[in-house]
């Protein structure tokens, strides 16, 4: 990562922070690693992500209907979905500092480097050596890859690495209040992923909702992985929130329904209003054993490109798993007509293209894109620079500031009056503190999108201004067009 945007990448952790979009965990005890818990203006942004995204999926789509599953699952769904045998990451621990890596993050991270310095070709031939023993879990070849490159600990600064080893990465906590005799039975783990909770609900929902193929449920909520490598702020979380959609397609259609979906969803984060030339595909190369495609929707982040969604070709792995586990046909009956045959196509366990993206790294690569230093020139020719959140209107934590010039007047009373007609529509702040120019900064930095002040001649002519957070033009427009107005740019 080059200073700069390591530097951006802080001050917008530190905006966070100062503003209450996004605090460290248990703060007062100096915090938890890789846990964080959302302010005032940071829960109403995760849910504005969180309701667009359901919207789209749930309103929009008519053959898509959502639902709320539990954390907790039997635990026999994570020996059938594959986690408790497979669900780990090739690890390796400096001696010195005691430090913990992903080993893929620690070669990535050399590669990185490599292309920085502008020698490309080692770069790519790093990569495709990794790629190749992480799909052969060669941890001798890899070992030696990171002692051939002479990779450092970034704390101790030494090579002295132990050998690779791998690490589960679900939690695991107790279930009731006796003791078992056997302790094994107790266990019960935090979900890794919401998509378990889809699967093994499959019938349920295709029966009670009476859904036809092909058709899609859809889900956010919290999944936790004890993750190694945990130093990204919120894009890495130990707890984190999904908004996962599953799809379920005749068996020899999921080709066209993959490519759909892949382009669906990068049109999703694109009506946002977000730059295209921020995002590209990474199709991916190694796939996992029961995968057919997979790719992932990388963003631009100030750490570089990283993935924010994924896209996966599921086959029927997972209903085949839970059919061979739980002992229940997990089929679905289809009475279209198959042309080639001139009868039903009948019974089979459909298969699945699953559109899996992080709610929490969503809500960073808006912050991110948002965030900006800018300067300004004054009319006098001098500068002075505001920092802003240029975030798309529909998911501001507030849309409209009312902002009476003064305290007095008569001038509160007016502004009270356009609060109680625009809030049963959108979210409002009032504030009549300090002057006009600071509680403008003020808005900038959260991002409202509009601010309007009400002044002496409010009371001669009904008008007001109204200012635009991205130009910071003044209007000015009828009291009674203001509702109209915000709730037009939502
Ligand atoms: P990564 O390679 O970054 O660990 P992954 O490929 O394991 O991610 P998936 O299992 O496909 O991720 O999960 C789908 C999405 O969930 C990811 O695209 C990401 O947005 C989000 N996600 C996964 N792990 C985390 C985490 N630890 N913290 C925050 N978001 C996460």
């Amino acid at each position: 990562m080059s200073i700069q945007h390591n530097n951006k990448f802080q001050e917008i952790i530190s905006h966070a922070k100062e503003y209450g979009f996004v605090f460290p965990s248990s703060e007062i005890y100096d915090g938890l690693s890789a846990v964080y818990d959302y302010g005032p203006y940071g829960a109403e942004l995760k849910k504005n992500i969180r309701d667009y995204w359901w919207k789209s999926m749930t309103q929009f789509n008519d053959n898509i209907v959502g639902i709320d599953a539990a954390i907790f699952m039997h635990p026999t769904t994570w020996k059938a979905s594959g986690h408790v045998d497979n669900f780990s990451d090739p690890m390796i621990d400096n001696k010195d500092s005691k430090k913990r890596y992903r080993v893929d993050h620690l070669i990535e991270a050399k590669a990185e480097e490599l292309a920085l310095e502008g020698k490309k070709e080692e770069e790519y031939e790093l990569l495709k050596k990794m790629d190749e023993y992480l799909a052969a879990d060669d941890f001798v070849a890899l070992k030696n890859i990171i002692e051939e490159y002479k990779i450092k600990c970034s704390v101790s600064g030494t090579s002295n690495w132990t050998d690779i080893r791998q690490f589960n990465l679900m939690f695991k906590t107790e279930f009731g209040a006796v003791a078992a005799d056997n302790a094994e039975d107790n266990i019960v783990y935090l979900r890794p992923e919401t998509a378990q909770g889809i699967f093994v609900n499959f019938l349920n929902v295709q029966k009670t909702a009476r859904m036809k193929i092909p058709f899609g449920i859809a889900q956010t909520g919290k999944a936790f992985r004890n993750e190694i490598v945990a130093r990204q702020f919120i894009f890495r979380m130990r707890e984190f929130e999904q908004m996962e959609m599953q799809f379920f397609v005749r068996p020899g259609t999921e080709d066209e329904w993959y490519k759909y979906w892949k382009n669906e969803r990068l049109n999703w984060h694109l009506s946002l209003g977000l730059p295209k030339e921020k995002y590209r595909y990474h199709d991916h190369v190694k796939l996992a054993h029961y995968a057919k495609e997979a790719c992932d929707i990388e963003y631009e982040f100030p750490i570089g490109f990283k993935e924010v969604e994924g896209i996966h070709s599921r086959s029927d792995f997972d209903l085949s798993q839970h059919q061979q586990f739980s002992k229940k046909k997990q089929q679905y009956f289809d009475n279209d007509i198959n042309p080639e045959t001139g009868k039903a196509f009948g019974n089979y366990i459909p298969y699945v293209i699953e559109t899996s993206i992080g709610l929490d790294r969503m809500f960073l690569l808006v912050l991110s894109n948002a965030y900006e230093e800018e300067t300004i020139t004054k009319e006098d020719g001098s500068t002075d620079t505001r920092i802003v959140l240029h975030i798309p209107a529909k998911l501001a934590p507030v849309k409209l500031a009312v902002l009476p010039l003064l305290k007095k007047d008569g001038l509160p009373e007016i502004a009270q009056q356009l609060m109680a007609d625009c809030k049963p529509y959108f979210k409002c702040f009032y504030e009549e503190k300090d002057a006009i120019g600071k509680r403008y900064r003020r808005q900038d930095a959260i991002g409202t999108p509009f601010c309007v002040t009400i002044d002496h001649q409010t009371k001669e002519d009904n008008t007001v201004t109204i200012r635009f957070r991205d130009s910071m033009k003044q209007e000015r427009i009828a009291f009674n067009k203001v509702r109209e107005l915000v709730m037009q740019n939502l």
